[in-house]
């Protein structure tokens, strides 16, 4: 009998010792994929109320709601529908403002490398790159200040 109650300890205190490793492991999973997944899910769950308010309509030609409940019902999904597209146009507009963001940095990358290039070189025109005399106020070919 004590061997039991040995093998039921054992249990018990590895149980608890090992479980917050799986528990941590588990939440971070959940938040990785719901991170990953929003755009699915909202799609999923825009599918999902679409086809429902689509069942309604029809159970509420068929008769078997009333207008009251129908009209109840379908101001929910619509509601639902609403938040979800509004949602799904904030991830759109994120996501366009990003591939700006680096549309933007991409086209700035080479002209201010070379500015700075040619900022660095004293004996040529910060502007257009001309060959400037030493001790001269402007770029004789651009007019640019020196
Ligand atoms: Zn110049």
């Amino acid at each position: 009998m004590l061997w039991i109650a040995c093998i039921a300890i054992v249990m018990i205190a590895g149980f608890y010792t090992l479980r917050p490793l799986f528990v941590e492991a588990e939440g971070n999973l959940d938040i990785d994929l719901l991170a990953e997944t929003e755009l699915d899910r909202l799609l999923d769950r825009k599918n999902v109320v679409y086809h429902n308010l689509r069942d309604l309509e029809f159970e509420h030609k068929m008769g078997r709601l009333t207008d009251s409940d129908f009209q109840q019902l379908a101001a929910g999904y619509k509601g639902e529908a609403a938040s979800i597209l509004q949602r799904l146009d904030q991830l759109n507009a994120s996501e366009n403002l990003d591939a700006l963001i680096e549309k933007d940095i991409a086209a700035r990358k080479p002209k201010s490398s070379g500015a700075s290039r040619r900022d660095r070189d004293p004996g040529h025109c910060p502007s257009c790159g001309a060959l400037i005399i030493t001790g001269k106020k402007f770029c004789a070919d651009c007019g640019q200040r020196l």
